[in-house]
């Protein structure tokens, strides 16, 4: 599963410093400083870039080895496109042949309103939003659609759809205009049949009731070890039959598959270790049979391989596009260790029993003996399918609930990725919107990286995995409040080291001031700015905001009589202002005592009271200025990246020495260099 969800990611820009669970922030290589994140936006969608951290202190080999595994990122692009739907290919073929030969005026409003569907389509991989699955709505007329096709060199377009323009132009402008077809791409209203309803390319003349009958049939529930049925096919009749019409080699996207399995075959050539090999080729006799058991011995075998530098996912993985919920999207990318970040957490977790034995906690709830947990951070190499461009922030696999339970899972959290988002979000007016002043603007924009991961390492590392439950204590006794509690108790547990001399000692910081920023983020974004995810009117739900907002509001409330924290109203606008971070410090230490002290005890009632007085009511006029605010700086909801490019440099015997890294800024441009190159489907009129 994406361990960040969708709507995290949508909002992640807006919420700078919203560090959830699985989402650590990159450390920043030095000699980059001023790339450029930020490429276009275009609707409610921002074009991002990622850059590459050390990739040049790679060996060659792991270049190597990345470069085929890219190549395998980039093979099954169009699996996607014809699972989101059955006439995406076609569209997207039409849409190519027409940006590249449109003899016609480009410079008319019409013609950039074209280009702009054409930008959606192809970042939703489809002509459905890739978040709300609603069919776009084209921008432009039926009319001109028509005469864009008539301006243009069909003649690539497959069977004689070039010379028949007329006709096409009719079946196109029903699929892209007609609101009544193909709606939506995927449906889940309770009561309708989903598989009818949906746009998407799972199934073809069969009814919800006969595929779940089907499934039915063939699922085993004393198998222990069950296969994620359904996975990997079509739904089809043959003679009235229901059948599956499996992904495979000699089966549905078999000229995808094996371009995939061909540059996997070259991967494993050059993999790190005898261990990658045999996983790789796991893949590889999947991806040829199709055998869902292969799948799971090859899951087995990936979860098991934690240690190497480079790593990948290439598969059918994500379920979320099937209303049914069986059958998976095609998705990859290639990533690479960030060894920066991992010596940053290496400092924190060999201190783990420093930061539990001096923690403000009682001491009989205090851990003896605490190991910290290394949480490992990666850096993209590339995005692919179901991955790009919007990519995840977070990562956590295989799916298969035995596999997790037997063999464990494997989480990651997409460091250069997330940077991206931080750096791109600078100067788009947010926090100079909601910070108290430029001081704090100043201050925030020049330690906001190193204190959001500290931030991240402290609550992942070793928060989480301290303290200790008294004897006897139901460790479910917390039940729906367990989760923002916890939450808040990781969190508090960083906050309180974050202005401690000890980070300074241990190198950590390059100034105190980078744990005063972690305050003014935190407060500012739960008191004040966090709640533009909220509909007006309504409470907040999500665990890691009910415990944001407990938190700050808690913090606020105790600190009034001294006036630690201050929320000052000018000009109409509210802003929070910390006056005292030391006397902040304490009070987070009192929180962090009381929470753990609610955890050991199983004190339901007492956690209950803290998360429902502070944690989940808005003040609705508070709320309504901030949302006011917010409106106004007119940000792009949803974020997708462009790819670098992977040069491979070649040796006068063909052999691959080296591979260089470029990066782009032509969004189009890379959409339709993908669309020439990286297209391996035949496409049915
Ligand atoms: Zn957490």
């Amino acid at each position: 599963m994406k361990t960040i969800s969708k709507i995290v990611i949508l909002f992640i820009m807006i919420i700078l410093s919203d560090n959830g669970c699985k989402n650590a922030p990159s450390s920043e290589p030095a000699s980059k400083d001023d790339f450029n994140y930020f490429v276009e936006q275009f609707e409610d969608i921002r074009i991002l870039k990622y850059n590459l951290p050390a990739f040049e202190s790679l060996t060659p080999g792991q270049k190597e080895y990345i470069y085929y595994l890219s190549e395998a990122a980039l093979a099954g692009r169009d699996i996607l496109w014809d699972q989101n739907f059955r006439y995406n290919l076609l569209i997207r073929k039409t849409l190519e042949a027409i940006i590249e030969s449109y003899s016609g005026d480009r410079k008319s409003e019409e013609y950039k309103a074209f280009l702009v569907y054409a930008k959606r389509v192809f970042f939703a991989n489809g002509i459905h939003h890739h978040y709300s699955s609603d069919k776009f709505n084209p921008g432009f007329s039926k009319e001109y659609l028509v005469s864009l096709l008539n301006g243009s060199d069909l003649s690539k377009l497959p069977g004689d759809l070039g010379q028949r323009v007329d006709k096409f132009a009719l079946f196109l402008t029903q699929i892209l205009f007609n609101d009544d077809l193909y709606a939506k791409k995927v449906e889940q209203r309770e009561g309708t049949d989903m598989v009818a309803g949906s746009a998407s390319n799972f199934y073809e003349l069969v009814t919800q009731k006969e595929v779940e009958e089907f499934y039915a049939s063939k699922a085993d529930p004393k198998d222990p070890r069950p296969v994620s049925l359904g996975l990997n096919s079509k739904v089809i009749k043959v003679n009235g039959k229901v059948t599956e019409d499996v992904y495979k080699s000699d089966g549905r996207y078999g000229s995808a598959i094996d371009t995939i399995v061909k540059w996997l075959g070259k991967a494993a050539s050059v993999a790190e270790t005898e261990m990658q090999k045999k996983e790789i080729a796991l893949l590889i006799e999947y991806y040829t049979t199709g055998d869902l058991r292969k799948w799971d011995e090859y899951n087995v075998a990936w979860a098991g391989n934690t240690g190497s530098m480079v790593d990948y996912i290439n598969g059918f993985i994500e379920n979320y596009e099937d209303p049914l919920g069986m059958k998976a999207t095609w998705e990859a990318i290639v990533n690479y260790t960030d060894l920066e970040a991992s010596k940053r957490t290496a400092i924190i977790t060999s201190n783990a029993q420093w930061f539990e034995d001096n923690s403000p906690i009682q001491p009989q709830y205090r851990k003896e003996k605490v190991t910290g947990v290394a949480a490992k951070v990666i850096n993209i190499a590339m995005l692919g399918g179901d991955c790009y461009p919007a990519s995840p922030l977070g990562i956590n696999l295989p799916n298969a609930d035995w596999i997790r339970k037997e063999v464990g899972s494997k989480s990651v959290t997409l460091a250069n990725i997330s940077n991206a988002y931080d750096k791109a979000s600078q100067g788009n007016g947010f926090l100079e919107e909601f910070a108290f002043n430029a001081e704090e603007v100043a201050r925030v924009k020049e330690f906001r990286t190193i204190s959001d991961a500290l931030h991240t390492d402290l609550h992942e590392c070793v928060g989480h995995a301290s303290g200790k439950l008294a004897d006897g204590t139901d460790p479910n006794a917390l039940k729906n409040y367990a989760s923002p509690l916890e939450e808040a108790r990781a969190d508090l547990f960083a906050l309180y080291y974050m202005t401690d001399n000890k980070m300074k000692d241990l190198g950590l910081f390059p100034d105190m001031k980078a744990g005063e920023v972690a305050y003014d983020d935190y407060l500012r974004n739960g008191l004040l700015t966090q709640i533009v995810r909220i509909k007006p009117g309504k409470d907040i739900e999500q665990a890691h905001m009910r415990c944001r907002s407990m938190i700050s509001h808690w913090a606020y409330e105790k600190g009034k009589a001294e006036n630690v924290i201050e929320m000052v109203t000018r000009d109409g606008k509210t802003y929070v202002k910390i006056n005292d971070y030391q006397k902040l410090r304490t009070l987070f230490g009192q929180l962090l005592k009381e929470i753990q002290r609610i955890k050991s005890e199983g004190d339901f009632e007492a956690g209950k009271k803290l998360i429902e007085d502070y944690g989940v009511k808005i003040d609705q006029k508070l709320h309504a200025e901030v949302l006011d605010r917010y409106a106004k700086l007119n940000l792009a909801p949803y974020t997708g990246f462009i790819n670098p490019i992977l040069v491979p440099v070649y040796n006068t015997d063909g052999k691959i020495t080296d591979v260089t890294v470029e990066y782009t800024d032509d969004y189009l441009g890379q959409m339709m260099y993908y669309g020439k190159n990286y297209s391996f489907l035949p496409v049915k009129n």
